[in-house]
């Protein structure tokens, strides 16, 4: 099985689109990832996976920090800035919950603490102790089959 196939497999299963972000030293860094997911209610817990290759992994591993920030509709272009796919550099605002840096406009921000990490293969699985959470009324960003994509509402035929 080629690498290619199994990102095809991967990619149909639609997920939403997040910012990762972390802080050392005063300065915030954002990572694009969807590979997030609920874990447990009690205690709260979320899980993130993180490539070996991405600069945010040190930075988590020493913060011992991070926040999820579930995009809008409308924030494709803050997706592609921490997934670096637009070549020039933008200055990105961060407000703060739980004193964690967060993306303003997230459709959900969850700051969190680290209580476990995983290496598995060529990522590092990252469980977080959810300690604060806000949320916004707005739609979110999809991302299926490697293209971005926005919800659209069910329309009930006319009997
Ligand atoms: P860097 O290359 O260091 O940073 C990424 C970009 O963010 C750079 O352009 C940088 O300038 C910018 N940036 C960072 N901090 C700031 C700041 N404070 N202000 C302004 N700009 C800033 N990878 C995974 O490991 N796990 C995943 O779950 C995952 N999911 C993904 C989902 C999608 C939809 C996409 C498009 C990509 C995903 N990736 C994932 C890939 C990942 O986003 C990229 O490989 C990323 O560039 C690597 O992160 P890095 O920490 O090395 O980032
Ligand atoms: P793609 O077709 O590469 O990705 C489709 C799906 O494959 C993703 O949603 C994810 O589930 C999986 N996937 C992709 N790369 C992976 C990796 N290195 N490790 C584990 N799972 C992976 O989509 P694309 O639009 O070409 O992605 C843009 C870039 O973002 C690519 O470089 C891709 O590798 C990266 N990405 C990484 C992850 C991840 O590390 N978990 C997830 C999504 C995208």
């Amino acid at each position: 099985m080629d690498d290619r196939q199994f990102r095809n497999a991967m990619g149909k299963f639609a997920t939403g689109v997040t910012v990762i972000a972390t802080e050392v030293e005063g300065e915030v860094h954002g990572m694009t990832a969807n590979a997030f997911m609920s874990v447990s209610i009690n205690p709260k817990l979320v899980v993130i996976s993180i490539g070996e290759n991405a600069r945010i992994l040190n930075k988590i591993k020493q913060s011992k920090i991070f926040t999820v920030n579930i995009l809008a509709a409308d924030q494709q272009e803050l997706s592609m800035i921490f997934a670096g796919q637009l070549k020039e550099h933008r200055e990105v605002e961060f407000d703060r919950l739980d004193g964690k840096p967060v993306t303003p406009g997230a459709v959900a921000q969850i700051a969190c603490e680290v209580s476990a990490e995983h290496v598995e293969g060529d990522h590092t699985l990252f469980i977080g102790k959810v300690t604060d959470i806000h949320l916004e009324d707005a739609e979110p960003l999809i991302f299926y089959s490697g293209r971005y994509r926005s919800l659209t509402e069910e329309k009930t035929a006319a009997l």
